[in-house]
């Protein structure tokens, strides 16, 4: 059986066709720029098969049309969807709320309950709607399975998940700690376990989910007890281009003397901050760079970045007590040598000690990069939210 995974942002749907018994990717893509205007040489849709990339190009009004490409770009390199033994299609559903904490089986309601959470993720949860209703038209047949970002992390103890705000308003709205980045989390977990060669019910792990948007974990024996993004994935670490963490009164200090409205500190605090609002730049790769060329903000960006870093992996050591293992993925986690070390520079009487050789040596499998004898193994562990997705929706239709 082989499983689409459908992940539909505000203006990109990206797609994996892969079997989830053998992680074989059959084929992926992108539709970008989905709702603008572009000229029509500019390639909207990118689809590739084993080493074969298929092109559209032009103008994709909307979701559905974006997916119809897509589908014909199936045929076009010889694997039409109609016959490819789909056993379902899985999409990636970014908040759940407290409705939803396992992979479900789509129908109407479920597509209005998810409707109904926009409130608590307006920038995600629609356009992951508009993912579901266009594939649902386009493959009306084949069983369609949400798997939610927030699911790992619904049993948070209540301590970890309760803001010190006013009770019966944040019962009223539905503010507490959701955390995100849940299906990486999960699967890297479990991954770091079977690396190790033990059940996940034996370990305490910290995984560090680094790529533009970044996430840390705490999780004892298999559970999640802690998680650094909250009611929406602003929280937490410095991310590309989001704060992470801050004063709330910088939102009402904003409002009041700079002429910001609430869409105006919105747009800062999500997409003109982090290490872009620091350095100009949010990719890492680039940042390395202007490093080099002594930028003079880059490697405040940097240290801004380990100091938070540091401080949540700090918070995570104290609350599990003893720490088995502690792992990085996702874009900056699994390439990025330098914040790997020092992330964990100087921790040696905390029982982690980094190796420096295997810190750099580069690999694209699950490796330890942490010396024999430290105490936490460390790991770098490639995500892949795919394939997890893939499995859930399999399991779910059997
Ligand atoms: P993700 O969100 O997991 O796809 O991660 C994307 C981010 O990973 C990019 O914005 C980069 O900052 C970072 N990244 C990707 N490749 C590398 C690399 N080779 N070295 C450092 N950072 C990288």
């Amino acid at each position: 059986m082989k499983v689409l995974v459908i992940n539909s942002g505000s203006s990109s749907i990206k797609y994996q066709l892969l079997d989830p018994a053998t992680a074989d990717v059959c084929a992926q893509g992108v539709v970008q720029r989905i709702g603008e205007a572009v000229e029509p040489d500019v390639v909207t849709v990118e689809h590739t098969t084993g080493e074969k990339t298929f092109e559209y190009r032009g103008a994709i009004a909307d979701h559905a049309q974006g997916l119809h490409v897509a589908f014909d770009l199936f045929i076009a390199s010889g694997q039409d969807l109609a016959d490819a033994d789909l056993g379902a299609v899985g999409h990636r559903v970014v908040h759940g709320g407290e409705v939803f904490y396992e992979p479900t089986l789509i129908t109407d309601d479920v597509v209005q309950a998810i409707t109904d959470l926009s409130a608590l993720a307006p920038l995600h949860n629609p356009p992951n709607v508009i993912g579901i209703e266009s594939a649902r038209a386009l493959l009306p047949t084949v069983p369609q399975v949400a798997v939610f970002d927030t699911a790992f992390f619904h049993n948070l103890p209540a301590a970890a998940k309760t803001y010190a705000i006013d009770a019966e308003t944040a019962a009223a709205h539905g503010v507490r700690k959701y955390g995100f980045h849940g299906t990486s989390h999960d699967y890297v977990s479990g991954q770091a376990a079977a690396f190790l060669g033990k059940d996940r019910a034996e370990l305490n792990q910290i995984v560090l989910h680094l790529g533009n948007g970044a996430s840390a974990s705490a999780i004892r024996a298999g559970r999640a007890v802690d998680t650094s993004m909250g009611l929406t994935p602003l929280e937490g670490l410095v991310m590309g281009t989001r704060s992470g963490d801050l004063d709330p009164g910088i939102i009402f200090h904003l409002i009041r003397t700079a002429g910001m409205n609430v869409d105006d500190v919105d747009a800062l605090l999500n997409r003109y901050s982090g290490i872009k609002g620091l350095s100009g730049v949010n990719d890492f790769r680039e940042l390395g760079r202007l490093i080099e060329t002594g930028h003079p903000t880059a490697k405040l960006a940097f240290d801004v970045y380990i100091h938070r870093l540091r401080r949540y992996i700090g918070a995570y050591l104290i609350e599990l007590g003893q720490v088995d293992a502690i792992t990085f993925t996702a874009g900056v986690g699994e390439n990025d040598a330098r914040v790997r070390a020092e992330a964990l520079a100087g921790l040696e009487r905390y029982g982690i000690r980094v190796d420096p050789d295997r810190n750099t040596a580069k690999a694209r499998t699950a490796r330890r990069i942490s010396a024999d004898d430290s105490e936490i193994a460390v790991l770098v562990v490639p995500t892949n939210e795919e394939l997890a997705i893939a499995r859930a929706a399999a399991d779910l239709v059997g």
